[in-house]
């Protein structure tokens, strides 16, 4: 059987599986068994459980072994409990190998947190618990030709509607090189940096963007473009390769704005940078998102962009825009408060559009980031939507039993299932025409 080489060195898969040989160690329990562990990484403290079902288990919805590894006390349930180990064991054990288990424990927690089995633990442990619930792929995407970087999760603002949080460590440097190589190696169409934003990583970027000089790849940026007006900065990374930014601008109104990133003064300094990235001859893509706070202002958004920017442009297609299907942001906070049915939003989302369109400006509404064909017209329907789209964009999606009977269907991504829980197929209409 072909063995699939997987082409980007895996990241926290090597921790894990650090992790599960050390605790195995500790153990004595087979490092292949189902191991399912439990982690707040927000806890203060060592504290880890780590759910063991032994070979035979039936009952997979209760672990047969769970361990509390580092601060026992914090472990309610123990069966046992030591100074660093704790051990909580269902009666189905028997009885010869739950003693076992328990003197195994016993031998290694007398040792102290400094022994080497129970060292070795609490390393791998630590290495691995700053990302625990996190993917390569929160990290680094390659998709249609098109690789992306997130230079960390850090942010200047703040906003509200945002799929990540903050407080999301940022992934070793060495590994974000290394994935660099390796994406450069595939020879991309272009190099995304991402964040978070990019730009609060300025020396890292930069590092980057110049590590692709000659491998000939038009580099990107997105980013909220706080900062690009200074021109020694852009400059540089002009220098490096850049050539466009996918640019956040949500309104035309500041204190809409500044609401939604929940950073106030950044609606001005993002207008700043976006003329700067124009003057300099970049590429713009201008993206917004549409929900209960924009729409009112979403006409006026077409309309400023056109008499703000659009006279600094310097070539035909410099400037583009997109709008924005939201998603449920990492706080859980707001989607619901503000997200908006597709019937309420098609109407102003089209005359918006029109304006755009009118002034000779690119629109997409649809694709990864954009809404379901049935809410777009005809002449904004974009028949590659459904190919131009990174893995993780589909995963967020889901057709429904309308979408069966469209003839749209092979094109378009479909609703967000964030939206569906919130308004089931509300808006959601099979076309019979393409
Ligand atoms: S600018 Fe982007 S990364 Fe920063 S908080 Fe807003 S949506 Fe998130
Ligand atoms: S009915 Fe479904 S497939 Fe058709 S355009 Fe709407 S969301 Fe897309």
């Amino acid at each position: 059987m072909a063995v699939e080489i997987p082409l980007w060195t895996p990241w926290l898969a090597p921790l894990r599986h650090r992790l599960t040989a050390a605790l195995a160690d500790l153990t004595g329990l087979p490092a292949d068994g189902a191991w399912h562990w439990q982690h707040d990484p927000k806890a203060t403290g060592f504290q880890v459980s780590i759910r063991v079902e032994m070979a035979g288990s039936v009952a997979q919805a209760q672990p047969d072994v769970t361990f509390g590894l580092g601060q026992p006390q914090l472990h309610r349930q123990a069966t046992w409990q030591g100074q660093h180990l704790a051990v909580e064991l269902r009666s189905s054990i028997p009885s010869a190998l739950r003693s076992e288990l328990i003197r195994r424990l016993q031998a290694i927690d007398a040792q102290g947190a400094q022994g080497p089995l129970l060292g070795q633990a609490l390393q791998a442990w630590q290495a691995w618990r700053p990302y625990a619930g996190m993917r390569d792929e929160d990290v680094r995407t390659f998709s249609n030709g098109e690789a992306m970087l997130r230079l960390g999760f850090a942010c200047n603002q703040n906003c509200d509607f945002c799929f990540q949080d903050r407080q999301w460590p940022a992934a070793p440097h060495e590994m974000l090189k290394l994935w660099l190589d390796e994406f450069l190696a595939q020879a991309p169409k272009r190099v995304v940096f991402s964040g978070g934003e990019p730009l609060v990583h300025g020396p890292l970027l930069l590092e980057l963007a110049e590590r692709c000089q000659g491998h000939q790849v038009p580099l990107w940026l997105q980013t909220n473009a706080i900062g690009l007006d200074v021109a020694k900065r852009l400059q540089s990374l002009q220098n490096a390769g850049l050539v466009g930014a996918l640019v956040s601008y949500h309104a035309a109104s500041a204190p809409v704005s500044d609401a939604l990133t929940r950073a106030p003064g950044t609606h001005e300094r993002t207008e700043r940078g976006i003329l700067a990235l124009l003057r300099a001859g970049l590429r713009v893509d201008l993206n917004g998102v549409v929900d209960a706070r924009t729409l009112p202002d979403l006409l006026q958004r077409s309309q400023r962009i056109c008499a703000v920017f659009l006279p600094h442009c310097q070539y035909p297609g410099q400037l583009s825009v997109a709008f924005a299907f939201p998603t449920r942001d990492a706080g859980g906070g707001t989607y619901d408060a503000y997200a908006l049915p597709l019937d309420t939003i098609a109407p102003v989302l089209n005359a918006a559009a029109v304006v755009l369109v009118d002034a000779g400006i690119a629109v997409t509404a649809d694709g990864s980031c954009g809404f379901p064909q049935c809410t777009l017209p005809r002449w904004l329907r974009n028949q590659a939507a459904i190919t131009d789209h990174a893995d993780e964009h589909q995963q967020s999606r889901e057709k429904t039993a309308i979408c069966h009977d469209c003839v749209l269907k092979d094109q378009c991504m479909g609703p967000r299932r964030d939206y569906l829980q919130r308004f089931g197929t509300r808006g959601i209409v099979a076309q019979a025409e393409l």
